[in-house]
């Protein structure tokens, strides 16, 4: 049997993000061992690019690991006239630098979403923006399989 499934992702709105880094925080906090013991930003899977001269502020989500040193796509990044780095708005864990990565283990900081189950509420970081800069909603449609329920034999008395 097919069913219908409504896939939700984090959609960031820059515009809105203040920069205040709540999320990082909230993040970090929730993947703590034991949960909620200690909010070290730098092992949050989610850090906010903050250019306060420029007024600039960027939510951004750890995405894929990278096992290889530094691809070869490298990006001119302006915006109001300044240039940045070519990886700072990159989500990859990639080895040629330091971000997502656990600064006392070393291992990848990967983004689950906040893993299953999911937090009453939804992500964390979401829950933390009281801008609205991060949004967790429907993203598209997905059909499943769905087993068939058996009805169940009832026995005649
Ligand atoms: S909590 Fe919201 S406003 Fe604050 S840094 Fe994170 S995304 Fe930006
Ligand atoms: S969805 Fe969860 S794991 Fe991913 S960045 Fe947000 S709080 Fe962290």
């Amino acid at each position: 049997m097919k069913a219908q499934k409504v896939i939700k992702a984090i959609k960031i709105q820059p515009e809105k993000c203040t920069g205040c880094r709540t999320c990082e925080l909230y993040c970090a906090a929730y993947h703590a061992t034991p949960r909620y013991s200690h909010a070290n930003p730098a092992k949050a899977r989610i850090r906010v690019f903050v250019d306060e001269l420029n007024d600039v502020y960027l939510p951004i989500i750890s995405g894929r690991y990278v096992a290889e040193s530094e691809c070869n796509i490298r990006y001119r990044v302006v915006i109001g006239g300044r240039d940045y780095d070519e990886c700072t708005f990159c989500r990859a864990v990639c080895p040629s630098r330091k971000d997502f990565f656990d600064p006392d283990t070393g291992l990848p900081l990967l983004c689950d979403g906040c893993g299953e189950p999911m937090p009453e509420g939804g992500p964390m970081c979401v829950q933390a923006c009281d801008q609205e800069a991060l949004l967790y909603m429907p993203e598209r449609v997905e059909e499943i399989e769905v087993p068939e329920v058996e009805e169940e034999e009832v026995e005649e008395l």
